[in-house]
């Protein structure tokens, strides 16, 4: 067995770790509050930039679903009009074992080897411009050369030298916080009390699972997965269905920070699941999908971002999205839209021009001088749509400063 996997069984599948690893976690836990303290203290220099910085992290290693969160965060912030772009380390990259402070900006030619899975991935799926190095501070920096105006930076909860305007922590739905202890007893990366530090807790993937730990705030929103659609991975076949394959017998791949997520995704779908589990941003060679029955492949999104060049026919990708219960989504937008301070820097979706915040009769809006238009402002989130916009007559009270 692999440490990896022995460790992923001591922390969520048992519940106490033996005694040699519990003696290690209070010295890791010393030193992650020694760091916070010293950023506290001002001891080490956290760096602002020009934008707002929105922060997506989760307190526990692994995957919790935060690639899928990301993608939906820029998207959502793009039909907001805002130019968006996201900073990331760029894990499962072959340089992250060298000390680069170079910046990567990914576009949809890189590979996967060179800015790593989960960046190229955010760059196909949101559109928005990604930034890819060691040094966050300065990715972001580049970003906001470019033309940014808002930063999300991707997996940054722990990365404190920049300094940020709004805090999202994930935490996966069925796993939890596990056992509850901090590395490397537990898969805690802080303490579970920094949960309530953070504008918002979102629940991801959350099924039948094991439910949450007493640990996570009670306002935590659910987010779900939806994928229903698979692509062939080497581009050539066209789509199917999901449920096309339910009763059929098929290799699943998962090289992800939670495989059973993905397993149990397909077996709920119906479909008679081999598994095939591989370490986070593993890179597939040609030999790692040949398998002795010859059946179909189906993988997630990042894994076939690496497999693309000798993927063979019948291997398959389920894209999944990130999904909100309306109200949910209403509350996170919110409170990402009012803590970045967000509506201060939306700008015209007709002439780009500034937009100000007013109290019309029926609540706020956002007007627009030159287009004498005003957009609603509806529970807190505006809708940056001409159609939905209110045409003023020039001598509106509105229009006067
Ligand atoms: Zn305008």
């Amino acid at each position: 067995m692999s440490l990896d996997v022995w460790l992923q069984q001591v922390w969520y599948e048992r519940a106490r770790a033996p005694w040699w690893l519990r003696i290690c976690s209070p010295v890791y836990g010393a030193v992650v509050r020694l760091r916070a303290w010293l950023y506290a203290r001002g001891w080490l220099q956290s760096v602002r930039v020009a934008v707002p910085v929105i922060v997506v992290g989760n307190v526990t290693v692994g995957g919790t679903g935060k690639t899928p969160f990301v993608i939906w965060l820029a998207g959502r912030l793009r039909t907001l009009g805002l130019p968006v772009a996201v900073v990331t380390r760029g894990y499962g990259r072959s340089s992250t074992g060298r000390v680069t402070t170079d910046i990567l900006r990914v576009d949809d030619s890189c590979r996967a080897d060179e800015v790593g899975d989960e960046a190229l991935l955010i760059r196909r799926r949101s559109g928005c411009p990604v930034y890819v190095s060691r040094d966050r501070v300065a990715a972001a920096q580049a970003a906001i050369a470019d033309g940014a105006r808002v930063v999300i930076a991707d997996d940054g909860l722990q990365h404190l030298r920049l300094a940020r305007t709004v805090e999202i922590a994930l935490v996966d739905g069925q796993r939890g916080l596990g056992n509850g202890a901090l590395l490397p007893a537990g898969p805690l990366r802080e303490d579970a009390a920094r949960l309530g530090t953070v504008a918002a807790v979102v629940l991801t993937g959350s099924g039948p699972g094991a439910g949450p730990s007493a640990s996570i705030p009670a306002g935590a929103l659910r987010m779900g997965l939806a994928g229903e659609l698979l692509q062939a991975v080497n581009g050539v076949a066209i789509d199917r269905t999901l449920r096309s394959f339910a009763g059929q017998r098929v290799h699943a791949v998962a090289g992800i920070g939670n495989p059973g997520r993905f397993f149990a995704a397909l077996r709920a779908a119906g479909l008679d699941v081999v598994p095939h589990r591989f370490p986070d941003h593993h890179r597939y060679a040609r030999w790692d999908l040949q398998f002795d029955e010859d059946l179909p492949v189906i993988m997630t999104e990042k894994d076939a971002v690496k497999c693309q060049a000798f993927a063979p026919a019948h291997c398959w990708c389920l894209p999944v999205s990130a999904a909100f219960a309306a109200a949910d989504e209403r509350v996170l937008l919110r409170r990402i839209l009012m803590d970045a301070r967000l509506l201060d820097i939306l700008a015209c979706p007709l002439c780009k021009g500034p937009l100000q915040l007013a109290d019309d009769s029926s609540g706020k809006v956002l007007v627009c001088r030159a287009d004498r238009l005003a957009f609603p402002v509806r529970d807190g989130i505006p809708v940056m749509l001409e159609e939905e916009a209110r045409q003023l007559e020039s001598t509106d009270p509105l229009l006067e400063r």
